[in-house]
């Protein structure tokens, strides 16, 4: 695969349930298909007896391996095991999570018969390294640098882990934007808009298979700002399924008396056939969910239309107007002020949310010429080719402008909150603050940073802490210390400390206690990152040693007992020879069902050397 050429960069949407990647390419955002054709691939990675898997094919399995197969990796990206959104959702997982040091959130598998811990960047770079390995396979060249998005309400802490998680699955993060912008993005072009003369609000509704997330964006002379953010990290596909899901298991017991809520494996087919009607039911009235033998040897065949489909989801769809509503009264916009509305995500393509949605903006026409899956890993690639030069220009054209999610600032006497950068402060941006020390001859002071618009510090997220010593004695007041906060284009925060009485200069660095991979972890798990990486290529090597064997064996074995021309030609010894060497193999390989890719080969010379001379001359005279 490695070749010389470098491969343009690439966008990743790097999704909590699906991930997709774009490209640069002929004047336009290309979405690459994955190995098995598909757009889109699954978030998932499957840890087995034997193997690791990652997408599509991690998914399928998860039914059998459900306590191993790892997903929703971002919803635990850059939090503490101890937030109660995390607790929250490991009631949800079938795989187990525990606190690690600094109470960091392990995700904890058994991995080829041993138990295994990873931290959630180790996944995230794992599917990472699947979008990786996408491109490449289709550029047929290396690829290094790319552009991965985050959801707009990502903090400091979840933006770092996602780069950090591109770093180990060997990437060159560019850059981290946020998904709203990268819609945007996208859109702009796709629209063939130009934003350089007025402003412009933009609204992405972006409701996806798990979560549900409303922006607003301005656009100013070609630079997009985040106004406000609302949504829901709890509702979307999923749970337009279950309501299909339950409404069957009551329609279930209504006909037979029989409840198939205890039978996992009858709910799992049920799930899965409620989500194919849910997506027919976008495109047709009507549909019918029919599985056989779904419990007890009864097959459940059932009649829905789209609009009982859309009786059952009616208050979660509300639920998605009032979140708009919402982020409205927070930008404190109205809707009329809104130019376009852009639809992002694969529950955007249900009927009743466009209309409600076309309703509320007074019939406003929706902007869903993109794709609702791909729009996010569009806008990456094609601020992919801004940062690297690429692209028409057009492209080029666009100027990025993020704001800060939530203030950030510093503890003061008495638990409060000094805000150094307010919330929705334009970035990259750089502020310095100047504190006095609050007792008399104290000699150090503690930098505690938090993020957060609550008034005490209690109420707000602590981010890092740090100290200032050597601080020469003096009345309260007097000594002074400068603050800097610093956020780069990534969002990334870098706080310093300077004691100003003095003169001296104490840079200090932020103590990672909250969860951040230092640069000795992201080196420890590149190493790790990389043994998986081979381990995987030797698997490969082995399955590959061991169909060919098979191959053989069978294709033998089936041109001796099927072919009466090719069979007819052998003398009595010679069949005997072949039948007797090709049941040998096949004993060979039944109990030896993970011999190892050496061994395969061996058996595969040792059948070949007996059986290829004496079918060669066949083959020959045929
Ligand atoms: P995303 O996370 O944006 O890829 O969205 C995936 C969600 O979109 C899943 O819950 C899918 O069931 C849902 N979805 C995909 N296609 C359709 C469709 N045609 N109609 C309704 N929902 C869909």
């Amino acid at each position: 695969m490695a070749g010389k050429i470098q491969a343009p960069a690439i966008g990743i949407d790097l999704g909590t349930t699906y991930s997709c990647v774009a490209v640069w390419r002929h004047d336009r955002a290309e979405i690459i298909p994955n190995d098995q054709g598909n757009r889109t691939t699954p978030s998932y990675v499957a840890f087995g007896e034997t193997e690791r898997l990652i997408g599509g094919p991690a998914k399928n399995l998860v039914a059998l391996n459900p306590t191993n197969t790892v997903f929703d990796a971002k919803r635990l990206i850059g939090r503490r095991f101890s937030d109660p959104l995390v607790q929250g959702d490991m009631e949800l997982w079938p795989f187990k999570v525990i606190a690690g040091p600094d109470d960091k959130p392990m995700i904890v598998v058994n991995y080829k018969g041993q138990e295994k811990k990873f931290v959630a960047e180790e996944i995230s770079s794992m599917v990472l390294t699947k979008m990786k390995e996408t491109a490449e396979a289709f550029l047929g060249l290396t690829v290094k640098n790319a552009v991965i998005t985050v959801p707009a309400y990502f903090n400091d802490s979840q933006r770092q882990a996602t780069k950090d998680a591109g770093t180990i699955s060997g990437l060159n993060v560019l850059r981290i934007i946020v998904e709203p912008t990268a819609a945007a993005i996208a859109y702009g072009l796709d629209k063939k808009l130009s934003f350089s003369n007025e402003n412009k609000n933009v609204l992405i509704f972006d409701l996806g298979g798990g979560t549900f997330d409303v922006s607003l964006l301005t656009v100013v002379n070609s630079a997009f700002k985040v106004k406000a953010i609302a949504g829901d990290t709890h509702l979307g596909g999923e749970d337009f399924d279950n309501r299909i899901v339950s409404h069957c298991v009551q329609e279930f017991k209504r006909r037979h008396k029989k409840d198939i809520k205890m039978d996992p494996r009858a709910l799992r087919r049920l799930r899965t056939s409620c989500e194919r009607a849910k997506k027919n039911l976008s495109s047709a009235t009507e549909t019918t969910i029919g599985i056989d033998c779904l419990y007890d040897g009864i097959d459940f065949d059932y009649k829905i239309t789209r609009a009982k489909f859309e009786e059952l989801n009616m208050d979660l769809f509300y639920k998605c107007i009032k979140h708009v509503k919402e982020c409205l009264d927070d930008a404190d916009m109205d809707k009329t002020s809104i130019h376009d509305v852009v639809l992002v995500g694969g529950s955007t393509r249900i009927p009743k949310v466009q209309q409600m949605l076309q309703d509320f903006f007074n019939g406003k026409e929706l902007c869903k010429s993109i794709h609702p899956d791909e729009a996010i890993a569009s806008g990456a690639a094609i601020q992919a080719a801004i940062l690297t030069g690429q692209g028409n220009t057009e492209v080029q054209d666009i100027l990025l402008c993020e704001v800060t999610p939530l203030s950030l600032g510093v503890q003061i006497e008495g638990d409060f909150m000094s805000v150094v950068i307010p919330r929705n402060t334009a970035i990259p941006t750089h502020k310095e603050n100047k504190f006095v020390t609050c007792s008399d001859n104290q000699r150090s002071v503690s930098i505690q940073v938090f993020e957060g618009e609550r008034a005490r510090t209690t109420d707000n997220n602590l981010l890092g802490k740090f100290g200032l010593t050597g601080i020469p004695p003096a009345p309260r007041g007097v000594s002074k210390i400068t603050i800097c906060f610093d956020i780069d284009a990534n969002g990334i925060l870098n706080v310093s400390a300077e004691d100003l009485t003095t003169g001296n200069k104490n840079n200090m660095t932020i103590i990672n206690n909250k969860g951040r991979l230092s640069t000795e972890e992201i080196e420890r798990l590149l190493q790790e990152a990389e043994f998986f990486k081979a381990e995987d290529e030797q698997h490969r090597r082995k399955a590959e040693a061991k169909n060919a064997l098979e191959n053989y064996v069978y294709h033998v074995k089936s041109k001796i007992e099927n072919d009466m021309n090719f069979s007819f030609k052998l003398t009595y010894s010679e069949k005997k020879k072949v039948e007797l060497a090709i049941e040998l193999a096949t004993d060979w390989l039944e109990s030896n069902q993970l011999a190892e890719e050496n061994d395969l080969k061996d058996k595969m010379k040792e059948v070949e050397s007996i059986c290829d001379p004496i079918l060669a001359n066949i083959y020959v005279f045929q």
